[in-house]
């Protein structure tokens, strides 16, 4: 019999675990600068991308706050692979600098696979290197890629067990889909993997207990593709500008009209809002895996400083 009552599903709050591990970051950044050590990140940003701009700045500030030291190193769009290099070289050899950020998305011209690869593997924040990738798929410490380390910690303080439990992560990216699914694999959930090639995805995606959506299309992961009571984690930061588009994906939800009213533009990520409705928990957009990705940063930065200088 039904008696009316509604799924509550549990909202993840990543902001709320942003700010703990923020926190416990500072601690540790207090306990290194007693002994002398402070901890360095250099952010390498290449012309004038305005996304990339807000990024950046948030970073640095995140820095201030929690008393890591930081710069910003901003040559124009015209630079070239071996001056980027070159100045990938400098930091390198830099003993204050424990990490390197460059961020991306780089000019064209600019070969992106060749710079990462030249971010010394210690001082590699960001987790993109060849070494630190294997290392990562062979179990061993490694610096992980922020944003599936963030989902990671969504998970374990929220105790949410991942050992034994079906995860499908949709997304295969070098950034997010694939280091998710093996992080997932390390702390032994059985995973698969999806993409934009995988046949019949619904039927995958309704057997997740956890549902890992990294796609980079507003809403795309409907209701009839979760099983219910799973936990659903939204990677996706979509910006949708087209009104019906808005209503379609939260009808007369007044909150997100009147952001859309003031802004423009509405976030959204790769979860359909209804689907949440059917999970078991989740995390919201915007306030969730998004809200962690800094934290991280701030953390492998200083797991980096201590790897390093043996503290
Ligand atoms: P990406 O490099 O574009 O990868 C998207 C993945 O989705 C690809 O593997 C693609 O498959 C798959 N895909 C596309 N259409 C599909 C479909 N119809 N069915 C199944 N799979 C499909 O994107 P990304 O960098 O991983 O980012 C994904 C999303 O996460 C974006 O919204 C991005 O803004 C967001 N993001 C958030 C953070 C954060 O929270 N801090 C960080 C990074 C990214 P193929 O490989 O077959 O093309």
């Amino acid at each position: 019999m039904d008696f009316g009552m509604k799924n509550s599903p549990r909202v993840l709050d990543g902001v709320a675990i942003a700010s703990a591990i923020k926190a416990e970051v500072a601690e540790e950044v207090k306990a290194l600068s007693a002994r002398g050590i402070v901890p360095g990140l250099a952010v390498v940003l290449v012309g004038h991308v305005p996304a990339s701009e807000i990024y950046v700045r948030s970073k640095v500030k995140t820095c201030g706050e929690l008393g890591i030291y930081s710069e910003m190193l901003t040559p124009p769009e015209s630079v070239t692979t071996d001056e980027m290099l070159a100045i990938i070289a400098e930091l390198n050899a830099r003993p204050e600098i424990d990490g390197i950020l460059v961020q991306l998305p780089l000019p064209k011209h600019v070969d992106t696979k060749r710079l990462l690869e030249a971010v010394s593997p210690e001082k590699d924040v960001d987790g993109f290197h060849p070494v630190n990738v294997g290392r990562l798929q062979s179990g061993q410490p490694a610096l992980a890629p922020c944003t599936p380390a963030g989902i990671m910690e969504i998970l374990r303080r929220s105790d949410l067990p991942v050992a034994g439990r079906n995860a499908v992560v949709v997304g295969r990216s070098d950034i997010v889909g694939k280091p998710a699914a093996m992080m997932l694999l390390n702390s032994s959930a059985t995973v698969t993997i999806c993409h934009s090639k995988t046949a019949d995805l619904s039927r995958v995606t309704r057997e997740a207990d956890i549902l890992v959506a990294a796609i980079g299309r507003p809403g795309f992961v409907t209701a009839d593709m979760v099983k219910p009571g799973a936990i659903l984690i939204d990677v996706g930061i979509n910006r949708v500008t087209e009104e019906a588009e808005v209503k379609a994906l939260f009808g007369a939800d007044p909150a997100r009209a009147a952001t859309f009213a003031k802004r423009g533009s509405v976030v959204v990520g790769d979860i359909h809002p209804r689907a949440f409705e059917v999970s078991g928990a989740y995390t919201p957009v915007p306030g969730g895996v998004g809200a962690l990705t800094i934290a991280m940063l701030m953390q492998n930065t200083v797991a980096a400083a201590k790897m390093r200088r043996g503290a």
